[in-house]
């Protein structure tokens, strides 16, 4: 048997200083414990993305294993608290819901909470579904504070994410990563030498002349994908034809007097608009598909519709939407936007990043890179990606817009995945989620009655089950929501006292 010290991994090399190389850079040190030389090189001259402002509550687990203490990041990164995503105008204009974070009510019967919900709705009763949503009680009241860990109690039923300046919590992740020895080059990759006998990836060239070896490559270039794509060509799975929209103008603006404790993202005509508010500034964009709207158009549609003064010129981004069809080939890793891009509706981005490394650590190979190893990668990601990808189309599909964009994703073709779910959906009020899928029941609940998907019959057991008293089950819930809510401190006032932003 071969000596293992022998086949460890002692060089990784990551391309690329945006987010999600240098949340690879801080996930690799902490994980490999200074025992193994990493080397990061990224090119100023060609930049970073930039934006990436909004996440979900999985990244509080990325910030745990790294150690990082939540009141110094969100202080050092402008951070605020997210408690979902305010959807405007999507279904038809003047229409709204909330896809909240955590649960909706708890079930009080053997039927879930939510059948009993369709019930009244279909006998006349006006209350939305997001009523019932700790997540929502608290963020229409502008309040927040970090759930408490005792399950009994009905402020422990929500959860809660991030805003924050992905530009600084790159920097954030920057120092905590060269503290562990981290070494950053700077520096443009020119070329990439590829090993004669098998392909894997030996050596990157700098534009200086200067070599980097490497074991292990990881491509965090970004859209390009330098080293999974233009050095090993795997290929991009194009999904344009479900999710249309390829560009974006992004811009900042000052912030108001309130600061809500959610991201909202308004239906525009050709596209959608986010607006995600900071300590030090509100982040602004507007994506849409340069089918059906110029350039000019998106950014003055953008900018009639900012809380604050702009600070700046909008910028442009172009994209498509779409996963490699290898993430990981050979020796070489991709992670972030080299590996794939989905819009950014549901904040899933700067996720699949850490899914990423999570499922590297997991599956992190020796020198001999055993297939096996890629497989099992390569199926996860993919899954993972179609899954969300699935969850965007719905936002896109279900809905009764009048403009082009609109009738045209509504007319669409869906994956046959998706519309299995909204067949069952349809058929009894059921949800179907995979147990591996990252957004789970109460995530396609809430985006399903929030864009008007409802049931054709009741669920056969509704009727059977005698009676169940669940107009005052449903009143008695929002009623101690109501109260558990109150007690909340503003999220502004949250801030104050926990992570003032001090950002240097
Ligand atoms: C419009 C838009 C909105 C988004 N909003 C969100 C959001 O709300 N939430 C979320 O989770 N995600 C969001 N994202 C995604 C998020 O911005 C990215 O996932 C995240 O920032 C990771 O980007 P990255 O590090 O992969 O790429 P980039 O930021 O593009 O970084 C690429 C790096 O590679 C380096 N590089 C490239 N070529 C070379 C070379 N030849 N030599 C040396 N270095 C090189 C660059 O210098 C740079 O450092 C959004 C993305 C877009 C486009």
């Amino acid at each position: 048997m071969n000596d293992p010290t022998e086949r460890r991994i002692r060089r990784i090399v990551i391309v690329g200083g945006g987010s999600a190389g240098w949340m690879s850079a801080a996930a690799l040190a902490n994980a490999t414990n200074g025992n193994c030389h990493i080397e990061l090189v990224e090119s100023a001259a060609i930049g970073t993305v930039g934006v990436g402002e909004a996440t979900i509550p999985p990244i509080k687990q990325f910030n745990q294993q790294l150690g990082l203490d939540e009141n110094a990041f969100a202080a050092g990164t402008g951070g605020t608290f997210k408690l979902g995503i305010e959807f405007v105008d999507w279904t038809r204009p003047g229409q709204r819901y909330f896809h909240p974070f955590g649960q909706f009510a708890p079930d009080f019967d053997t039927l879930p909470f939510h059948q009993y919900w369709l019930r009244e709705r279909s006998r006349g009763s006006p209350v939305p579904l997001q009523e019932y949503a700790m997540a929502w009680v608290a963020a229409r009241a502008g309040r927040f504070d970090r759930p408490p860990a005792d399950r009994r109690l009905v402020l422990s039923s929500f959860d809660y994410a991030y805003h924050f300046d992905a530009a600084l919590y790159a920097r954030h992740l920057r120092r905590y990563a060269e503290q562990r020895g981290v070494a950053r080059t700077e520096g443009e990759v020119v070329d990439v030498r590829l090993r004669g006998e098998d392909g894997f990836i030996e050596s990157l060239v700098l534009k200086d002349g200067r070599r980097i070896d490497g074991d292990l490559f990881v491509d965090c270039s970004g859209f390009r994908g330098l080293l999974i794509e233009g050095a090993l060509g795997v290929g991009l799975a194009d999904w344009r034809e479900w999710l249309p929209c390829d560009r974006a103008v992004t811009v900042g603006c000052t912030v108001g007097t309130e600061l809500p404790p959610y991201t909202r993202s308004t239906a525009r005509p050709a596209g959608w608009q986010w607006r995600i508010p900071l300590q030090h500034r509100t982040g602004n964009g507007h994506v849409y598909c340069s089918e059906f709207m110029s350039e000019d158009e998106a950014a003055t549609t953008l900018l009639a519709h900012l809380d604050g003064e702009p600070l700046g010129a909008p910028r442009l981004i172009k994209f498509t939407a779409g996963a490699r069809r290898q993430f990981w080939s050979r020796n070489c890793v991709a992670i972030g936007l080299a590996a794939g891009f989905l819009e950014p509706l549901e904040s899933t981005a700067i996720h699949m990043v850490q899914s990423g490394l999570t499922r590297l650590l997991a599956l992190f190979p020796d020198r001999d890179f055993d297939p096996l190893l890629a497989r099992e990668y390569n199926r996860i990601t993919r899954a993972e990606y179609e899954r969300i990808r699935d969850f965007l189309i719905l936002h896109y599909h279900a809905q009764q817009r009048e403009e082009p964009l609109w009738r045209h994703t509504r007319g669409m073709r869906i994956p046959p995945e998706l519309q299995y779910k909204i067949d069952h959906f349809r058929c009894h009020g059921g949800i179907v989620a995979e147990p591996f899928e990252l957004f789970q029941n109460s995530n396609w609940l809430a985006v399903l009655v929030g864009q008007e998907v409802w049931p054709e019959r009741p669920h056969g057991l509704l009727e059977l089950r005698g009676v169940v008293d669940a107009a005052r089950r449903l009143a008695g819930i929002r009623e101690v929501l109501e109260k558990a809510a109150g007690s909340l401190p503003t999220h502004r006032r949250y801030i104050e006292q926990h992570c003032r932003a001090k950002i240097s």
